[in-house]
């Protein structure tokens, strides 16, 4: 069913290429090129062909200047700009099969009669084979190619038998079981298996994916299988070691996995069952001490629990005292020495700020405000030297920016404006002294990244992707020297 790069870094995020045409491309190339791009995503639902506007890390279709016959891409994503190289179209031969095939390489695919278990399908006599042309029928068993599925012999991938490349004129390509020979001779074609392993290319119910500096996506991490169903994810620092909280609200299942210096989720080192609902977790410093905050959303429990050095989780710290029911988005921040936690009530519109005591515990409110607009996400973050929390409401579309005053109260509105419907995620975080803010619409799949002015506004969008619908959690964390965001899908 297919041959897949194994590197992840070598995945397009999201399933999502970016492309753009050669100035020099005729218009009966870009039409070939768009026919080969629909054929790919018809009943795709992990691939998304965007052309470009501002991404630094494209493919750009070119038409190929030679007449070698040869048509020619990159496999999967190389970063930068890369290019596929179509040989020039005509009345007698539209390419588009061609073309599917080159996006096949620029998606991630091998040719399939390269696979390493191919001699139990096919022949071919490399002796044969020109030196230039060996890579496209050499076998590749290195780890760096994956196999995925059943041999297809009608893959797109596969190349059709034929007399015009071998040494002596002999076919090239011959079935081992004289049955599969009209198969393989039949014309190839996006196969359901081979949407099956550009599914396997895409998938996955976790993705880590670096941002740069520019304010892009940088390129995929990796993907990860998760058990379903991680309802909460919070990443933290202990020190010079980062981690990464998640829990099930369904089963209390949490873990605590280490975040490794490339970006990408190590080793669980703490994993128990807790009671069940727990519906938001946030962490902070008091001074030398780390704390996890837990706050049940359905009958206002909340737990406060130190964090060991080594990043599992301690005993509770303080007495679990229940505070207030509602809240649907609690977060921290800190102002010099002074720490806050703000609650909001996507329902009811409230929003409450408390400082955090000494010993890591809530104090007494110093700021409510009723009445609002019901946000579903509230972010702190600092752009310019100053502090403001992003405010979105998912159902209406709202955006807002709101200044933090330096005693911690909110303080003026610096933005408001319609975004649209849908977008669950407003993720603020900064790059190498700018900041931006990563925008998801969990129905639609949109991707935006924008600027955050240092006026409190909101800026330029520097990315945008088509992303499958659906991930519902996206956090920024900061390794080492790289900033990175994990999206997870956390239906059950
Ligand atoms: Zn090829």
């Amino acid at each position: 069913m297919g041959l897949i790069v194994s590197s992840h870094t070598r995945r397009w995020p999201g399933g999502c290429v970016v492309w753009q045409f050669h100035p020099a491309m005729s218009d009966a190339e870009k039409a070939t090129m768009r026919q080969a791009m629909d054929r790919w995503q018809e009943d795709d639902r992990n691939v998304r062909f965007l052309e470009r506007t501002t991404q630094t890390s494209f493919v750009e279709f070119t038409p190929d200047g030679d007449v070698d016959n040869v048509n020619r891409s990159e496999v999967g994503m190389v970063g930068g700009r890369q290019r596929l190289l179509l040989e020039p179209v005509n009345q007698e031969n539209n390419r588009v099969r061609s073309a599917q095939h080159e996006l096949g390489h620029t998606l991630g695919f091998h040719h399939e009669q390269v696979r390493c278990d191919r001699d139990d399908f096919v022949d071919i006599d490399m002796s044969k084979i020109p030196l230039l042309r060996f890579g496209d029928y050499n076998k590749q068993c290195g780890d760096e190619y994956r196999i995925f599925g059943d041999y297809d012999f009608r893959s797109i991938m596969h190349y059709r038998p034929r007399t015009t490349v071998t040494t002596d004129g002999s076919v090239d390509i011959t079935a081992v079981d004289g049955d599969d020979q009209a198969v393989l001779s039949a014309a190839k074609r996006i196969t359901a298996g081979d949407s099956a392993a550009l599914a396997k290319l895409h998938g996955g119910s976790a993705h880590v994916y670096q941002l740069s500096a520019d304010g892009q996506i940088e390129k995929t991490v990796r993907q990860y299988i998760w058990a379903p169903g991680w309802t909460t994810v919070t990443p933290f620092r202990v020190g010079p070691l980062n981690f990464l909280f998640r829990i099930r609200a369904f089963d209390g299942r949490m873990h605590v996995v280490r975040l490794n210096l490339d970006g990408s989720v190590g080793e669980t080192i703490d994993n128990r069952d807790w009671s069940s609902d727990w519906t938001s977790a946030t962490t902070y410093a008091i001074g030398p001490l780390n704390y996890l905050y837990l706050y049940k959303r359905g009958n206002a429990t909340r737990h406060l629990n130190r964090i060991n050095a080594d990043g599992t989780i301690g005993p509770q710290a303080v007495d679990s005292a229940p505070i207030e029911d509602g809240w649907t988005s609690i977060r921290h921040y800190a102002i010099g020495v002074n720490n806050f936690l703000i609650y909001a009530n996507a329902d009811s519109g409230a929003i409450r700020i408390r400082r955090i005591d000494w010993d890591g515990s809530e104090g007494e409110p110093i700021q409510t405000l009723s009445g609002s607009a019901g946000w579903t996400s509230v972010e702190p973050y600092i752009a310019g030297g100053q502090r403001y929390l992003l405010l979105l409401n998912s159902a209406t579309g709202a955006l807002q920016i709101q200044s933090i005053l330096d005693d911690g109260r909110l303080g003026t509105v610096q933005d408001t404006r319609d975004v649209g419907a849908g977008w669950s995620t407003g993720q603020p975080y900064r790059v190498a002294g700018n900041t931006y803010v990563l925008l998801y619409n969990q129905t639609t799949g949109s991707l935006r990244i924008r600027r955050l002015r240092a006026n409190g506004t909101l800026g330029a969008t520097t990315d945008r992707r088509s992303f499958s619908p659906g991930w519902g959690i996206a956090k920024r964390y900061v390794v080492g020297l790289g900033t990175y965001v994990v999206m997870v899908d956390p239906s059950p």
